[in-house]
């Protein structure tokens, strides 16, 4: 039955707004690199709920940090 397959990795788990991007979550494709928490700690901290806090960074740092994304797991949608 198809609730026994797992769960799309391309999953959309959740969007998290900044001011002219979005930072797109997909849990099932994280890899546990902890490139984004390398690169700004403030935004990405996996011990605290929720884990992104996109007014911790500016537009521009978000950026940096999700392209160092390895996975695909951390994506920009721009806004507007
Ligand atoms: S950089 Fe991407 S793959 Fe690595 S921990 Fe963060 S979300 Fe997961």
């Amino acid at each position: 039955m198809a609730e026994d397959a797992p769960a799309d990795p391309e999953t959309l788990t959740r969007i998290y707004p900044a001011s002219e991007v979005a930072i797109e979550w997909r849990q099932g494709l994280c890899q546990h690199s902890g490139n984004c928490v390398k690169a700004h700690a403030r935004v990405f901290n996996p011990r605290r709920k929720p884990w992104i806090e996109t007014e911790q960074g500016t537009d521009d740092e978000i950026r940096a940090a999700v392209a160092r994304c390895p996975s695909g797991a951390l994506r920009i949608r721009e806004l507007g």
